[in-house]
Order: structure tokens, then sequence, then C-alpha cells
């Protein structure tokens, strides 16, 4: 039987309908969250993102604002303001775009920035909150996952989760907030041994890889939950048809933009595995609604509203 399709776009508009509803009662009442976006250089996927990002903060009645350094800043330049955005009061999140330039040190930049601003959850002030169960900001893809686990239905306590991937943006919180949910959870990476025999132990299975449809059939076991993070942009025809022949609606899109979005689970699985996130369309509108939830999060945590 085909999979339930857990459909992220539809859980995305949910989450910012109601981060919406408490902007606008938190503007009536004087208070006003912002969120500033750092994006350096002329990354054209980055571009994409922050593009995204700002638009759905004016979708959901968030000041935002652009910082567009030169693609040669200096790690101290950068530095210097980030600092000036630590201090401004009506600043409640501060993003930097990653990857940043080779020649600016990213780990100087992320720790520099207010770990109460954090909206992307990666200072290791919020590493640590997670990973001790207090309250914090939580990186959004992850974060973004819970949600559509939680709202689907789909049991978490007690289940067998997998994770594929062990970065610190998605792979390692993911793993630490199923561990949170009382899941009973293993972390696999490019070293693991017979990758396939364990993630066909899992209930639920999170693949954030990087690798184009490599979750094929014999990694899932009838059934299971499959979260698929990965996005990865496939243009070569021959493996276009490895995934897609035979779909209309892809041939179509592949025709006319010469490329499409891949997973990092092959479409096969979505003919044995009980539910599933779909690419594009899963995972992806989360990541931007739960940017806009820490926002939220952030804004109550730093002007003492109780925090949601
Ligand atoms: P990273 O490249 O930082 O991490 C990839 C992880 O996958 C690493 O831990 C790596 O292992 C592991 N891995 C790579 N190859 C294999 C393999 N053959 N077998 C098992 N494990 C493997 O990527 P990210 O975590 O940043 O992103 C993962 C995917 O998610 C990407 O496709 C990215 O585009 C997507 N993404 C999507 C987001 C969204 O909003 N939907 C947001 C963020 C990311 P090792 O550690 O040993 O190298």
């Amino acid at each position: 039987m085909p999979a339930n399709i857990l459909d992220g776009v539809k859980t995305a508009a949910a989450i910012r309908a109601e981060v919406a509803a408490e902007i606008k009662k938190m503007t009536a009442a004087g208070i006003h969250p912002g969120l500033a976006v750092v994006l350096v250089g002329h990354n054209p996927a980055s571009e994409i993102y922050v593009r995204g990002k700002v638009k759905s903060c004016e979708e959901v009645g968030i000041y935002s604002e652009k910082h567009t350094p030169s693609g040669s800043v200096t790690t101290e330049d950068l530095l210097a303001l980030v600092h000036d955005l630590n201090r401004r009061e009506e600043i409640d999140g501060i993003l930097v775009q990653l990857p940043l330039p080779p020649q600016v040190d990213s780990k100087k930049i992320l720790l520099a920035v207010d770990p109460a601003k954090d909206v992307d959850g990666f200072h290791p002030m919020n590493v640590g909150l997670l990973s001790t169960q207090r309250e914090g900001l939580v990186p959004c893809t992850p974060a973004g996952v819970m949600e559509i686990l939680k709202r689907s239905g789909i049991p978490i306590a007690g289940q067998n989760a997998v994770v594929v991937g062990r970065s610190d943006i998605v792979g390692k919180p993911m793993a630490m907030l199923l561990i949170n949910a009382n899941a009973t959870v293993t972390v696999c990476h490019s070293k693991t041994r017979d990758l396939a025999a364990l993630c066909r132990q899992a209930d639920i299975l999170v693949a954030a890889i990087g690798r184009a449809g490599m979750i094929t059939r014999e990694f899932v076991r009838p059934g299971a939950t499959v979260i698929d993070v990965g996005m990865n942009t496939v243009t070569d025809a021959a493996e276009f048809e490895r995934f897609f022949a035979g779909n209309a609606r892809r041939e179509e899109t592949f025709r006319t933009k010469g490329s499409t979005l891949v997973g990092d689970v092959h479409p096969e699985v979505a003919q044995i595995a009980g539910a599933i996130t779909p690419v594009p369309g899963g995972v992806g509108p989360l990541t931007i609604a739960m940017l806009m939830s820490n926002t939220l999060r952030a804004a109550k945590l730093r002007r003492g509203t109780k925090a949601a």
C-alpha cells in the first residue's frame, strides 16, 4: 500500500498561521519581533533561501532586515556586524546564512552570535541546552521534523529511530530531539557498517545525507515512517530516469527547467513506507516555518514574555 504522504507545505502553513497570530498580539502590545539575516557574497542557493526567509517574515509580521557584506569580507568585519546586531534591542534573531567564504572563520562567527538571538540554534550554548533538555533555541530543520511527526500523530516514545547523518546542523540535533522525546536512537554516518540492516530496524528513519536517492527499498522496513531531509538537484538525464521514469509531472519539470529536486530517499520507498515526507514539499517548508517560530520564541524569551 502506498505511504501516507506527510504534507510539509500544509504543516508549515499551520505553524506560520500560529506564529502570525501570536506576532499580531505582541505587536498590539508594543513588541515587534525582528530578524536580521546576514548573506555574504553571491551564492545562488543561499540567495534563494534568504529570499524565502525574508518573504516568510513579511507573511507572519516579523520585521526583517538583510545585510549583504561582499564575498571578500574579513572575519573581523563580519564579527563587527554580528556584535552590532547583538547590541540592537529591536533585533531578536540573527541568522548568518551558511556557507561562509573560506577566508572567514565560520566557527568564530557562530560563536559571536548572542545565544539569546541564535535562531539557527547553532551556538554551543544552545547545543548544550538542547542536550541537557533545557529551554533554548533548537535548529530549525530537526525542530521542523519533530513538528511534522507530532502533528501527524506518529508515535515517538519507545520507537526505534535511525538517523543517517551526523552533521551539527541536522543529524546530531535530530538525534538529540528524538532521544529527548524518548525514542531509542541510532546515529549512522559514512563509516557505519551494514547501513541497510541498521536502517531496517527503524520505526522512524531520518535521512540527512546529501546523496540523491541513496535510501532505497532495501533500507526500509515496510510500514516505517521515513523522513527525507535531503535536497539534491538532479541535472543528469540518466540519473533522472533512475528516479522518475514514467512520472509525467516530473518529466515536464525536468524538460522545462533542466533539473529537478530529489531527496536522499529513492522515490520507490513511497510504495512500502507507512508514511513519508516528499521532496519537494516535505522538510524544506518546515525549516522556514520553524525559523519564524524560533524568532518569535527568541523575542519572548529575551523580552521576558512567557515562552510558548
Ligand atoms: P553534511 O554533508 O554536513 O552531512 C552529511 C552526513 O551524511 C554526514 O554525517 C556523513 O557522514 C553522512 N553520509 C555521507 N555519505 C554517507 C553514506 N554513503 N552513508 C552513510 N552516511 C553518509 O550535510 P547536512 O547534514 O548539512 O545536510 C544533509 C542533507 O540535508 C543535504 O542534502 C542538505 O541539502 C539537506 N538539508 C536540507 C534542509 C531542509 O530544509 N530540507 C536543511 C539542511 C540540510 P560523515 O559524518 O561520516 O561524513
